[in-house]
């Protein structure tokens, strides 16, 4: 069982990302709960998302409400919204016969083993819910390789240890600041980390941006 961290933990369907609860890697901001501005960040739209502070990976921090209502079919279980970075399958709050989740019914990770709409024979799935938080899940059940999974396409070989280090943050802002698309957008990870945005191009690895 490994935390999910800042930053992309899951795809929905819909091509958008899923994020966990929070904005901040102390968990103490949560995006369902303290609806207000954070870090320059728009907070979550009709649809329990919202983008990075650069305007990119647009993201849900609860059940993509706009895409599930239409979705999901009166008394049966939730439509699957995505899947989790460790394979397994995220669905909305209504379990069998269409029952809200609750966090209680549900393991540490948001997640149990059930019958669903598309593994009518069983599986470990995770549920997004909306009466308190764990709103998103946590951690992951299964195994996940976070760094490559947080690097994007080609950026398995970032260490993001050692450069968040050089930088003086932690790794989960550094993370967090980059997002998930390649190449980053350094202006607005810089601005977000609060440093210059040629001492962040000068301790990426790789041959000189620009
Ligand atoms: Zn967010
Ligand atoms: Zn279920």
């Amino acid at each position: 069982m490994t935390d999910t961290s800042l930053g992309r933990i899951g795809v929905a369907l819909s091509g958008a990302q899923i994020f966990n609860d929070y904005e901040n890697p102390e968990r103490s901001v949560v995006a369902m709960d303290d609806n207000v501005i954070h870090d320059h960040v728009p907070f979550v739209d009709e649809c329990n998302g919202h983008t990075l502070v650069n305007g990119t990976n647009y993201h849900y921090h609860g059940i993509p409400v706009c895409i599930s209502d239409s979705l999901d079919q009166s008394g049966e279980h939730s439509i699957m919204i995505g899947v989790l970075e460790d394979g397994f399958p995220v669905y909305g709050n209504k379990g069998q016969a269409g029952a809200i989740v609750t966090d209680d019914v549900l393991d540490e990770c948001s997640g149990h083993v059930d019958v669903t709409p598309e593994f009518p024979d069983g599986i470990y799935h995770y549920h997004l819910t909306a009466d308190e938080a764990p709103y998103m899940i946590d951690c992951y059940h299964g195994e996940v390789e976070i760094v490559s999974s947080q690097g994007g396409p080609g950026g398995g070989g970032l260490d993001f240890a050692a450069l968040a280090e050089e930088l003086g943050v932690s790794q989960n802002e550094l993370i967090d600041a980059l997002g998930t698309s390649m190449p980053p957008n350094f202006e607005a990870a810089a601005e977000s980390l609060g440093i210059s945005v040629e001492d962040l191009r000068a301790a990426m690895p790789g041959p000189p941006q620009q």
